[in-house]
């Protein structure tokens, strides 16, 4: 082979492979891809009415935007681009819906009376009877929102609340609204049939409480705090009277005290804390007092625990209680005017502070004292301002202890 051949040869083989990796390079960049353009088409508001929730409610079905998505099928290579084909695909919106409710608090009572017979129909299978004894559907308690936005179908609207005469308390059956079916339904009644009480019976000879923290505890005439039973307690300089208080409780006795004075009442303690051994020094002192009118001791005890509780049995001895009487009176005397209008006025006012009355005129049966407009008992803003919305009527403070379960 002559020389100069076979370097055109070897020239033309080599131009020839980087003509052909030229080509398989391209061929090994070039893509097909789709590329897509959205612009949104936005959802209608549509006003429904819905006779069936209810009245002064409104609720929200949301709704989802719509798309116009025009694609492009694009043949690149490297920067090199062709279009192909071009489609264009719409993805219709779904329309927010708000529904306005038409049904009254009324008829809502009707139908929820109805469901609540079929809820206790079924507890009624397996449960004892007397448990079901006085119930009665009579509050709906809805929530403060007007307006929901539905989830998942299903929307909760409240409770219904269901008063218990044997213990004179409630339990409540949370309502949800199914959008579906229109229909109200009861739910969480395994916890409602928890909840049942049964009538309560007093403990035929006094009771002693093993509570290491008692501040809840319905301390009365056959439920006793231990001798040992004692609390935090300090001077509270704060308030005329040179009593001792709770340490839990005494920013709440000084607001107490502030709302007084500033609503011009001369608020004084004329008792607070005792301890055990005061409380027994109290009752002594008492029983006394009743034998100076001839009466025999066991007379005189008698009628002393009218008024004033042997020792383990007073509230006082908790340390969150207080005799509260006006310092234009001598003591708790009850023909003095002043505590006459200071005591009307605890009785308005003293929740918003934590404090509640024990004994409530017309109680004496239930509570074993008469009735004590001066005798007051810390449990807390909170259950304070329930006892006194909810219960006060119709029950009484350690009832309503027993039935919280807080000790
Ligand atoms: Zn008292």
């Amino acid at each position: 082979m002559k020389k100069h051949k076979f370097v055109f040869l070897t020239t033309a083989i080599l131009f020839a492979a980087v003509i052909a990796g030229s080509f398989l390079a391209v061929f090994l960049s070039y893509r097909i891809s789709a590329e897509s353009e959205y612009s949104k088409i936005e959802f209608e508001k549509l006003q429904v009415s819905d006779p069936n929730f209810i009245e002064g409610k409104k609720y929200i079905i949301p709704g989802n935007p719509g798309y116009n998505v025009d694609t492009k099928r694009v043949l690149g290579i490297q920067s090199f681009r062709l279009p192909l084909t071009q489609s264009n695909q719409v993805i219709n919106p779904t329309p927010e819906y708000t529904f306005t409710g038409g049904l009254t608090i009324e008829q809502l009572k009707e139908f929820l009376q109805t469901q609540l017979t079929l809820v206790l129909t079924e507890i009624a299978k397996d449960t004892d009877a007397a448990l079901l004894e006085g119930l009665a559907l009579e509050n709906i308690a809805l929530g403060q929102e007007d307006e929901f936005t539905a989830q998942a179908n299903l929307i909760n609207i409240g409770y219904a609340e269901v008063f218990m005469s044997n213990c004179n308390f409630y339990n409540e059956l949370p309502i949800t609204y199914n959008l579906t079916t229109k229909n109200y339904i009861l739910t969480n009644t395994a916890e409602f049939k928890a909840n049942l009480c049964a009538k309560y019976v007093p403990p035929t000879v006094p009771e002693e409480a093993t509570c290491t923290d008692c501040t809840f505890y319905p301390a009365d005439k056959l439920h006793r705090l231990r001798a040992d039973y004692a609390i935090e307690v300090i001077n509270a300089d704060g308030v005329p009277g040179a009593q001792r208080f709770a340490v839990i409780a005494y920013s709440d006795l000084l607001d107490l005290y502030s709302a007084a004075t500033n609503a011009g009442y001369n608020m004084r303690l004329t008792s607070a804390y005792r301890s055990y051994t005061d409380q027994q020094n109290v009752y002594e002192v008492w029983v006394q007092y009743e034998m100076g009118f001839g009466k025999s001791r066991a007379q005189a005890e008698s009628d002393a625990n009218s008024y004033s509780a042997l020792p383990g049995f007073s509230e006082h001895q908790l340390g969150t209680t207080a005799d509260i009487s006006s310092l234009d009176c001598i003591g708790i005397e009850t023909m003095c005017y002043s505590n006459e209008v200071f005591w009307q006025w605890l009785k308005e006012n003293a929740h918003n502070y934590g404090f509640v009355m024990s004994y409530a005129p017309g109680k004496d049966n239930v509570t074993g004292y008469i009735y004590e407009p001066w005798h007051y008992r810390w449990i807390g803003v909170e259950l304070a301002t329930e006892f006194k919305h909810k219960y006060e009527s119709r029950s009484y403070l350690a009832e309503f202890l027993r039935n919280k379960k807080l000790y």
